[in-house]
């Protein structure tokens, strides 16, 4: 492959046209040009792991969300037909899979809308937000001073008469369900949450909160203007479905390999309700599945590969952190290591890799120890293919979450979803100054025209050579030798004993 500007300048056209006809362009698969040096395994799991296998799933996952009301949301049909498509196929492949089922609360927005002074402010309802009565409430704005910690506490709302009132609050330091709580404890009918970085707002409030007041996000821009309007008159109409259901995380796991040393790798296979979830996450959940598919079921290799297709990542990590708390300290320890993969093909892509060593000094700190490591080999591999790359924060916003807090060390790779690119970025990814990551984030148009194929391409390629390098060794990690290394040492060990152990006995 020539170096990846060329390469894109080319690739970009023929998508481009091809977008323009209205085709899905899959970019000239070539597995790159200078694969790093390591196992044999994973070199070969690089070449055999190509963007036209994994597209293939992306078009299943969008053919079966059609069929199913345009949806792959934990425990509706069009998720479940996806589970079965991923199950069945390493079923077939030799793997052993496992169905885990799990409770967790569904939630729907239903309508939504607000209005101030008669002019619509765009607005995304909180999930589990309550609903206002039928019609909506109406009532005057409040505006909550914005200090270290905006409306959480109660205190936040001293001499503001928010009896009554549609409150302001800016987004940051307490969670949306905790601003939601204490404008309903100190009476208030509605909270307008305004994000504190560019762009719109959409959220989850972690679970119902009877008594919270209806809850919902706007820009940072219609919040900027708001703070102006003061006892402004602004209606507020939110409903939504909130239930009791089940869904279910699939598991797939290698026959070979040793089942305590165990390298884990997932990616959440549920969308949101509102869209189909091709690039959140199809794009994860098909790169991995290929990965699985060209590693097979019974691959020659040290350590085993476990396989995890999460469901209810969308409704607050529910399947992961069912899946992680539900082990007892041994079967944790089983764990080597964690890859998460949760939007890997956003089509105005960046190229982030989890801030195992907390280089970046912002937000959460290091992950458990190996995380460095994992880090580092992301990085080594996106170096030597010529992809320059950034750190991503351990911001708790995917499914590695309950793992690091459970001590196992993890990273994985992401794309970028609603925050806009800078210039700098656009300098050395190329794409749009100033767009979203992914400008379908969360929403219906999340679909096959969606995903920037060459970025799902790079970041497969990355997945299965540090996947198949772990599979043979995670020593690095956790100081577990891969398997002839020690018989090596063991036979070493014993060919020394017998002659000089006799003469110290005497
Ligand atoms: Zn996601």
């Amino acid at each position: 492959m020539p170096s990846p500007k060329t390469t894109l300048r080319v690739g970009a056209a023929m998508v481009a046209l091809a977008a323009g006809l209205g085709l899905t362009a899959v970019p000239a698969s070539a597995a790159p040009q200078t694969i790093p040096d390591g196992p044999a395994l994973a070199r070969q799991l690089v070449k055999k792991v190509n963007i036209t296998g994994t597209n293939r799933h992306l078009i299943a996952l969008q053919r079966l969300a059609d069929r199913n009301g345009g949806t792959r949301a934990a425990s509706s049909p069009g998720h479940e037909a996806s589970a079965e498509y991923v199950a069945t196929k390493l079923e077939d492949a030799g793997y052993i899979v496992t169905r885990q089922e799990f409770p967790f609360v569904y939630d729907e927005t239903l309508s939504q809308s607000l209005t101030v002074d008669g002019a619509a402010v765009p607005f995304n309802r909180m999930s589990y937000s309550e609903d206002t009565p039928e019609g909506g409430v109406t009532g005057p704005l409040v505006v909550v001073p914005a200090d270290d910690t905006p409306g959480c506490e109660a205190t936040d709302y001293d001499g503001l008469a928010a009896e009554g009132a549609i409150v302001l609050v800016s987004r940051g330091t307490c969670t949306f369900g905790q601003k939601a709580t204490v404008a309903g404890e100190v009476g208030a009918v509605g909270v307008l949450i305004y994000n504190n970085v560019p762009g719109a707002l959409g959220g989850n409030l972690g679970g119902p909160l009877p008594g919270s007041a209806p809850a919902g996000g706007i820009s940072q821009a219609d919040g900027a203007t708001l703070a102006m309007q003061e006892g402004a008159t602004v209606t507020l109409a939110v409903s939504g479905v909130t239930e009791d259901r089940t869904s279910y995380n699939v598991i797939a796991e290698t026959q070979t390999g040793r089942h305590e040393n165990v390298v884990m790798a997932g990616a959440h296979l549920d969308s949101v309700p509102a869209g189909p979830g091709i690039n959140d996450n199809g794009s994860g959940s098909s790169a991995l599945l290929e990965t699985a598919l060209q590693l097979g079921g019974r691959p020659k290799v040290n350590n085993a590969v476990r396989f995890a297709w999460w469901s209810a990542e969308e409704f607050g990590l529910v399947g992961s952190e069912y899946y992680v708390r539900n082990l007892d300290f041994e079967e944790q320890l089983n764990i080597a290591l964690y890859l998460n993969f949760d939007m890997i093909g956003s089509p105005n892509a960046g190229y982030f890799i989890f801030d195992g060593d907390d280089s970046d000094g912002v937000g959460a700190g290091p992950g458990p120890y190996g995380s460095a490591q994992i880090e580092a080999a992301f990085e080594n591999y996106f170096e030597v293919t010529g992809v320059p790359t950034e750190g991503r924060d351990f911001d708790g916003r995917s499914d590695y979450g309950e793992f690091i807090l459970q001590g196992i060390p993890a990273g994985g790779l992401f794309t970028g979803a609603e925050v806009p690119k800078t210039e700098a970025q656009a300098a050395k990814w190329g794409g749009v100054v100033g767009d979203a990551f992914d400008p379908c984030y969360h929403q219906a148009c999340d679909n096959l025209g969606n995903v920037d194929r060459v970025a799902l391409d790079r970041n497969s390629d990355a997945l299965a050579f540090v996947l198949g390098s772990y599979a043979i060794s995670t020593e690095d990690i956790n100081g577990v030798p891969p398997r002839k290394a020690r018989a090596k040492a063991r036979a070493a060990e014993t060919r020394v004993a017998p002659t000089v152990v006799n003469d110290r006995d005497l």
